[in-house]
């Protein structure tokens, strides 16, 4: 009884919202992922089990901010900052902390062991997001907090602003901008099928029956309603 309710708070929640500006945990992903969900394209329902990850994601959170928050060698200048607000991306860093010299952006990630003990460097698609959160906010330096979800071991990696990186991450999703504006599904990330991105998508069975290149979304939208192949799981927009 409990687990079919538990399940169903979780899957009442799950919000498919009208997306209208890009996220800063979107920088660097597939621009065709990002084009379907700003589409509202049909894709996998996410798990309630899933749902329930994000959230134990959350609580980490807190459970690092706790002693940050309570020290004397750093300070927590701020937490949960929103980058300025602007037309083309929204995002919300951990923290801005001090040590008394410096400031940083605090980022933190949590993931299980077995991603964990292969953790030597940080991970692309992180290094991605703080740059960009360096790239708005004040500080040149940033912190990835790394928790093992599975022990509460931490791993850090520092790093400095690299505006090079930042604009360039900018300018690819200026481009997707206007693919999306123009309806314009753009290609298949290189190592489709096996890149990790691919494995975690919802959106594998239209990608897969949209092909390799770019695509008209208005046609493409046009044949998968009309084969019903796949069932959208809302409306699907302009
Ligand atoms: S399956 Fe891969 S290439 Fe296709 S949309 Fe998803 S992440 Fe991108």
């Amino acid at each position: 009884m409990l687990k079919e309710l538990i399940n169903k708070f979780y899957l009442d929640q799950r919000k498919d919202r009208e997306q209208h500006h890009f996220y800063i945990t979107d920088a660097g992903k597939c621009s065709r992922a990002i084009f379907f969900k700003f589409k509202k394209a049909p894709r996998e329902e996410m798990e309630a089990r899933v749902l329930r990850l994000f959230d134990h994601g959350d609580s980490i959170h807190r459970l690092i901010m706790k002693p940050l928050l309570s020290m004397r060698e750093i300070h927590v200048v701020a937490s949960e900052v929103d980058i300025p607000p602007q037309e083309l991306i929204r995002g919300r860093a951990d923290a801005i902390i001090s040590d008394g010299k410096e400031l940083y952006v605090l980022d933190i990630k949590s993931m299980n062991s077995m991603v964990f003990k292969n953790l030597n460097q940080p991970k692309e698609e992180h290094i991605n997001q703080i740059q960009l959160y360096l790239h708005y906010l004040d500080p040149q330096k940033g912190i990835l907090l790394y928790v093992n979800k599975d022990s509460q071991e931490l791993k850090e990696f520092e790093m400095f602003y690299d505006p090079k990186r930042a604009h360039t991450l900018l300018k690819a999703l200026s481009d997707l901008k206007t693919k999306i504006d123009s309806n314009v599904i753009p290609p298949r990330i290189l190592e489709w099928p096996g890149n990790w991105q691919c494995q975690y998508c919802q959106f594998k069975e239209i990608c897969s029956a949209a092909g390799e290149g770019n695509v008209s979304w208005e046609n493409f939208k046009k044949k998968i309603e009309a084969q019903g192949e796949v069932k959208p799981s809302s409306t699907t927009s302009n």
